[in-house]
């Protein structure tokens, strides 16, 4: 049976701010009338926090806690659990009380007034300067390849409407882009200004290695949001654009050589031709290959993941 709210915390090695994060989160809720849990995934923590937080779960059954045998990443420690909770409405956050609880009803007020996805936006940010200037670089970027229009894309403050997390799937660490997987099925995507506490416990889990890792993700978004679909389209116009120059360098060489007698061995052009030639059908049967890894998997997809509502007269269905 489902519920109204389920609120979903990773947390990895956050012993001392699992207690008061869970006061706080609780005393938020009981302002509002729903049924509600709270999901904390244990993502290979080496400290006390599974032990904290299970002697928090004896006393309060609405808490549930999802054990990982080791550390696996944000994302996948969201993903397990999005397919575990019961909520109409999940709200995730970050388990190191940088995100302030009661800003949850706002959330839950937000997707109640029509967003599918409500994404929070640390508007003064308290982190060092090290970090906020890469973020600012990364949102930047993201949202101009992504064209979606958020201004803090890796916050881990957001709540969705079941149906977003039916429709999109994480791995690695793609938690970073949820956003824009949503928005490429049409999903309604809102910003939500909130505050932002600085770390008193524990440390951040990301350093500088985040950022190459994040630009690498931030291309396979790219891809595979805008042209998963047809790789062939992205592998195409190269391809033959490379293959058309290296054909037209190679015949201009051809006539120089049968109209003017001039040879050809010595001419680094004679290269590039050969160079362009191998290229363009490199890329071209690069697209062709992925045109089939696309075939075989989407054949039997349906096109359920993008429909709103069917209306047939007889029930109005809302997906
Ligand atoms: N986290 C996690 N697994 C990881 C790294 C982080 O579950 O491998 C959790 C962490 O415990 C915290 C949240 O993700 O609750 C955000 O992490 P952190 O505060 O280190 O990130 P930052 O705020 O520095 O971006
Ligand atoms: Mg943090």
């Amino acid at each position: 049976m489902n519920i109204d709210l389920s609120v979903v915390v990773p947390v990895y090695n956050e012993d001392n701010n699992i207690d008061p994060l869970y006061r706080e989160i609780g005393s938020a809720l009981s302002s509002l009338t729903k049924t509600y849990e709270i999901v904390f995934v244990d993502d290979g923590s080496n400290d006390n926090t599974f032990q904290v937080l299970k002697e928090i779960q004896e006393r309060d059954k609405r808490v549930k806690i999802i054990k990982f045998r080791r550390n696996f990443g944000k994302s996948v420690a969201l993903n397990s659990a999005f397919n575990f909770v019961k909520g109409n409405i999940i709200i995730t956050m970050d388990g190191d009380l940088q995100d302030n609880p009661d800003e949850i009803p706002r959330f839950v007020d937000a997707i109640e007034g029509g967003s599918d996805l409500v994404s929070g936006w640390k508007y003064t940010r308290k982190d060092p300067l090290t970090k906020k200037l890469p973020s600012k670089l990364f949102n930047n970027m993201t949202r101009l390849l992504t064209g979606v229009d958020l201004h803090d894309f890796n916050c881990g403050f957001k709540a969705y409407k079941r149906g977003v997390l039916d429709t999109i799937s994480l791995y690695g660490e793609m938690h970073r882009y949820i956003p824009a997987l949503a928005a490429q099925y049409g999903f309604k995507i809102t910003e939500l200004k909130v505050e932002h506490r600085p770390r008193s416990y524990g440390k951040s889990k990301y350093g500088f290695s985040r950022l190459i890792k994040g630009f690498l993700d931030l291309i396979t978004v790219k891809f595979l949001t805008e042209y998963s679909s047809r790789p062939l389209h992205v592998f195409g116009i190269p391809g033959i654009l490379s293959l058309i120059s290296g054909v037209f360098i190679g015949l201009y060489l051809v006539i120089l050589k049968y109209w003017k007698d001039i040879m050809l061995g010595d001419r680094p052009l004679l290269l590039l031709s050969i160079l362009l030639i191998i290229l363009g059908l490199q890329f071209v049967s690069i697209g062709l290959l992925g045109e089939m890894i696309t075939f075989r998997e989407r054949k039997d997809e349906s096109a359920e993941k993008y429909i709103e509502a069917i209306v047939d007269g007889q029930n109005e269905n809302n997906i």
